[in-house]
């Protein structure tokens, strides 16, 4: 299906893990991609990788820059780059606080603002947000990350309401524990690694990881005009763990 045929995706995170699968995802569906991460190396599915920083707002304006010097148009933003926090309130000092802050929730912010003169000439105009079960979960020793993405739900209600009237849709899904490399890390911590996965998995509503391809289909559906009537949405791809 070639719904992405001619639109110009960024992708913010896209050389690794989610990031790195709707970049798969929207290249399949015909979009131009252009991956903004840290360490673009990875972005095996990008037609054009740029390094950039969501932290820093010289880097994301230069990156944005490039991706519409390459393309000449900009149409679908997926703000997905993250990093993880662990420990409760009293683990976090203000640095650490405002480093994950900067990166989760501002990076969205200053993703989208650099992106939105290009958004605005697009007629198929969306930007999706990846949020987190973390955010309405209330897991435990997580309350910094769990507070990021939080906040990128509220971030995405208010945007949806904001430039509604220009035709930009925004909306985010939020993954429960996912396959990536981000796991993988973590599980690498572990005395037994194999028995830590099992352990994981059988924790999951649905007694398996999330796969990294349900969560890009989900932002495909939320990127595409098939869900031209939706916006401020959170779109939960956790295995049922919001019931709980
Ligand atoms: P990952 O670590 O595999 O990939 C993250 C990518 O983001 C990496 O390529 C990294 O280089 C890039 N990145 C990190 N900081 C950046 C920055 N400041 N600027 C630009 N790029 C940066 O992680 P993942 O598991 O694929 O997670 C992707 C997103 O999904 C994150 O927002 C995360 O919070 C969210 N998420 C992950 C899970 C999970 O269980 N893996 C669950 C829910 C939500």
């Amino acid at each position: 299906m070639n719904e992405f045929e001619n639109l110009v995706a960024v992708v913010t995170g896209g050389a690794s893990g989610i990031g790195a699968a709707i970049a798969r995802r929207l290249r399949e569906g015909g979009a131009s991609v252009a991956v903004l991460d840290l360490q673009p190396e990875g972005a095996d599915a990008a037609h054009f990788a740029v390094r950039a920083n969501v932290a820093d707002d010289a880097s994301v304006r230069a990156a944005i820059a490039a991706v519409a010097a390459e393309f000449g148009r900009i149409d679908i933003v997926v703000n997905n780059a993250g990093i993880g926090a662990q420990g409760t309130v009293a683990d976090n000092d203000d640095d650490e606080w405002a480093r994950v802050l900067s990166i989760n929730v501002v990076g969205i912010a200053r993703v989208s603002r650099a992106a939105l003169p290009w958004l605005r000439q697009s007629p198929s105009a969306a930007i999706v947000n990846t949020g987190s079960i973390a955010a309405t979960a209330g897991l435990p020793a997580r309350a910094l990350y769990s507070a990021s993405k939080g906040a990128v739900l509220a971030l995405t209600r208010a945007m949806a309401a904001d430039h509604l009237g220009e035709g930009i849709r925004v909306n985010s899904v939020s993954p429960g524990t996912a396959d990536t490399p981000w796991i993988g890390r973590l599980l690498e911590k572990a005395d037994d690694p194999v028995a830590e996965r099992a352990a994981l998995s059988a924790r999951q509503p649905h007694g398996r990881l999330v796969a990294a391809d349900e969560v890009a289909d989900a932002v495909a559906y939320l990127a595409s005009p098939r869900s031209g009537s939706t916006t401020g949405v959170s779109l939960e791809v956790d295995g049922g763990m919001q019931n709980l």
